[in-house]
């Protein structure tokens, strides 16, 4: 059973359709990665399926379960998810707390958020950084806190919004090399955009092709055809 399916996604901002009607699925355990250039609909279709915005058409299921339109029904399914923007918040305190900050909202108890934070900082190779003041980090050690912080409450699907889009090579070269690592030790589906499909090859097993709202293609990374 896919974890995820789309049905017809449609979203609209005032008269203009920005998706136009998307199906897919996706599997438990793989990797996509959606193309395309800017303007597309990358970011809304991602922030759909994370159901941080409300289709205007369509349906969305996870494991089976079609979600509703109801926000507390949403916020229950969302708990299962997490995302990890573009250019993330990061709030003025420690590494530690910002790490937290995801258990806090969930309601877990002080003592027991050590655990948990220490192994998701361990995991993005940050340990040391947690009395940092998050705001003095550079661009990289600021996304690979991001992602720590969308670990940390084990989510069942990951998504990443352009995840090295404000950084430099040196930084996106780190950052790529810790998603491999989450996709191979972390039992999670990854669901992610990029403007760059060599980036998409590297990373996912699957490619959608986004142009103008629409899905031109999706199929394995390798088989992607692009016209030049
Ligand atoms: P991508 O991530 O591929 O660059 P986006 O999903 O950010 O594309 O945007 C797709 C289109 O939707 C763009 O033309 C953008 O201007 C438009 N758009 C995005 N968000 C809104 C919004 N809140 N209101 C109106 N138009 C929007
Ligand atoms: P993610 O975006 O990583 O899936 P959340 O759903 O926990 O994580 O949070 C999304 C955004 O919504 C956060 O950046 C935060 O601004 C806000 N948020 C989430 N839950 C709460 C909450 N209980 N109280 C206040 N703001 C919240």
């Amino acid at each position: 059973m896919p974890v995820l399916e789309a049905n017809g996604l449609i979203k609209r901002y005032g008269q203009t359709d920005i998706i136009k009607g998307i199906s897919l699925s996706v599997e438990a355990g793989e990797t996509i990665a959606f193309i395309g250039p800017s303007g597309a609909g990358k970011s809304t279709l991602l922030r759909l399926l994370d159901l941080l915005e409300l289709p205007s058409g369509g349906t969305i299921a996870l494991q089976g379960t079609r979600v509703g339109r109801k926000n507390s029904e949403r916020l229950e399914f969302r708990r299962r998810m997490s995302f990890v923007h573009q250019k993330p918040l990061v709030f003025s305190s420690s590494v530690f707390d910002n790490v937290a900050q995801p258990l806090k909202w969930r309601g877990f108890k002080k003592e027991d958020l050590h655990e948990r934070v220490g192994k998701a900082l361990a995991l993005v190779g940050m340990e040391h950084y947690s009395s940092r003041a998050a705001k003095t980090l550079s661009g990289g050690e600021t996304q690979r806190i991001a992602i720590a912080r969308s670990l940390v409450t084990d989510p069942e699907i990951l998504f990443l919004d352009e995840p090295t889009a404000n950084l430099d090579p040196p930084s996106t070269a780190r950052v790529e090399e810790l998603i491999t690592k989450i996709i191979k030790t972390q039992n999670l589906t990854v669901v992610m955009a990029t403007h760059d499909l060599a980036q998409g090859q590297r990373l996912a097993g699957r490619i959608g092709v986004l142009m103008n709202g629409e899905l031109m293609q999706l199929a394995k990374s390798d088989e992607i055809f692009l016209a030049p």
